[in-house]
């Protein structure tokens, strides 16, 4: 989801929420994606239990799994993004880019097999 705002108010909510979202992310906050439930827990650092819950998919279950982030801060503000989602976005982008980046099997085992013979050579 990316969010282009309208108005300056608007980019500056969302460009706090991001600067929120970064302190999480530094914080510690891990973020869990359950994909058969299209759900993901948020839970704060050092703690076993999520504080909340951002719901993906399209079925309300309220109270307690409303659509989007479980946070106050998200339900109330209508703008469709809280720093836990854009934390939990910039975290899905970040593992997409490693993954688009990691070398392939071929390239691993082609490395493997090059300092070997180098290896051998010396
Ligand atoms: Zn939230």
């Amino acid at each position: 989801m990316n969010f282009i705002p309208t108005n300056a108010i608007d980019a500056m909510r969302l460009a706090r929420a991001e600067e929120k979202a970064n302190a999480i992310i530094a914080e510690g906050y891990s973020f869990k994606f359950y994909s058969e439930l299209e759900i993901v827990t948020v839970c704060k650092p050092k703690q076993p239990y999520a504080s909340y819950f951002i719901n993906l998919s399209s079925v309300e279950l309220l109270p307690l799994l409303p659509l989007g982030c479980s946070c106050p801060s998200f339900q109330k503000s209508g703008a469709g993004y809280c720093k836990h989602t854009l934390a939990f976005e910039r975290l899905q982008e970040e593992e997409a880019n490693q993954l688009k980046n990691a070398p392939t099997e071929e390239e691993e085992w082609g490395a493997a097999w090059y300092s070997e013979r180098v290896a051998l050579r010396a």
